[in-house]
């Protein structure tokens, strides 16, 4: 039963591919379309505009990061897209149709939000459990999972007794669990020290190629975003709106990590989006 549901939600996203398709590209399962969104939080006089007016198309497949400054919007982006809120005018479209919350997207957030009185295994076939994946499957997927974040044989620890980076692969491999064909990263290394970050980049920037997901990361970091991004939209400072859509030409799939960061063109497209990202928080 579990495993038709999951099925079914395949089926659906490629209903959805091809009855709403205007343009295919803007409805194939996981590309993102916003048109003239704005978002404002509160009512009347005390109103806040927190993002917007923002046009944005995201082909199935991309790994686009999101960088600007603290306040700016980023959240309230990813937000909308996930489907936690709807935009104050215009539309958000997720393969094609209006994001719905837990079903559009796998989302991790900044702080990891596992439930701490439960395994990494127990968090995992939770997971699973709402991703609706048959039980006799959970073993096997669970596996996958472990292995994917590199947390094979932490199974029966608690989430307390393992690491930030740790915890927060925990939280990638929850996010990985239901296969949505869209990945949204808020922030999600802000708090882990350097070391940790830079290998949960590598995870991150691996599986994404492995999976063929697309891809929404929110950063304020301009090397992590060159790192990670096959595109990079700056933000203005608030409300946000686009001041800067680059592509990414650096190498994608199995490279080393270490000679990428180094190499001059990583070098010089990270000062170029920092030198942006200044700009547009000042200007
Ligand atoms: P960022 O993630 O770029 O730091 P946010 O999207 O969190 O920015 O916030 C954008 C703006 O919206 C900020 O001015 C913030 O104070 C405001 N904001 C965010 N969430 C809420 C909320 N729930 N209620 C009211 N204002 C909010
Ligand atoms: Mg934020």
């Amino acid at each position: 039963m579990d495993g038709a549901a999951e099925e079914a939600g395949a089926g659906t996203a490629e209903g959805v591919t091809g009855g709403a398709a205007k343009g295919a590209d803007a409805a194939r399962a996981g590309s993102v379309r916003l048109d003239h969104v704005v978002h404002r939080y509160g009512r009347g006089g005390e109103a806040v505009t927190a993002v917007g007016p923002v046009d944005l198309s995201v082909p199935a497949g991309e790994f686009l990061v999101l960088v600007g400054a603290s306040g700016c919007g980023k959240s309230t982006l990813l937000r909308l897209i996930a489907g936690f809120e709807q935009p104050t005018h215009g539309s958000v479209r997720v393969s094609g149709a209006a994001p719905r919350p837990g079903e559009a997207a796998g989302v991790v957030f900044q702080a990891p939000r596992l439930f701490p009185w439960r395994t990494v295994r127990g968090n995992i076939d939770l997971a699973l459990r709402y991703a609706g994946v048959e039980r006799g499957q959970w073993p096997r997927r669970r596996a996958e999972l472990l292995a994917r974040v590199g947390l094979e044989g932490t199974e029966r620890r608690r989430t307390w007794e393992i690491s930030g980076g740790q915890q927060q692969r925990v939280a990638i491999a929850r996010a990985l669990a239901a296969e949505r064909p869209l990945f949204l990263l808020d922030e999600p290394f802000a708090a882990l020290d350097a070391l940790t970050r830079e290998r949960l980049q590598e995870d991150v920037r691996r599986v994404t190629a492995q999976t063929g997901r697309t891809t929404v990361f929110v950063t304020h970091s301009a090397d992590e975003a060159v790192f990670l991004g096959s595109r990079i939209v700056v933000l203005t400072r608030s409300p946000g709106t686009v001041a800067l859509d680059l592509p990414i030409p650096l190498p994608r799939g199995d490279v080393d990590a270490d000679e990428l960061r180094n190499s001059g063109e990583f070098a010089e497209l990270r000062a170029q989006v920092a030198h942006a990202v200044r700009a547009a928080a000042a200007a």
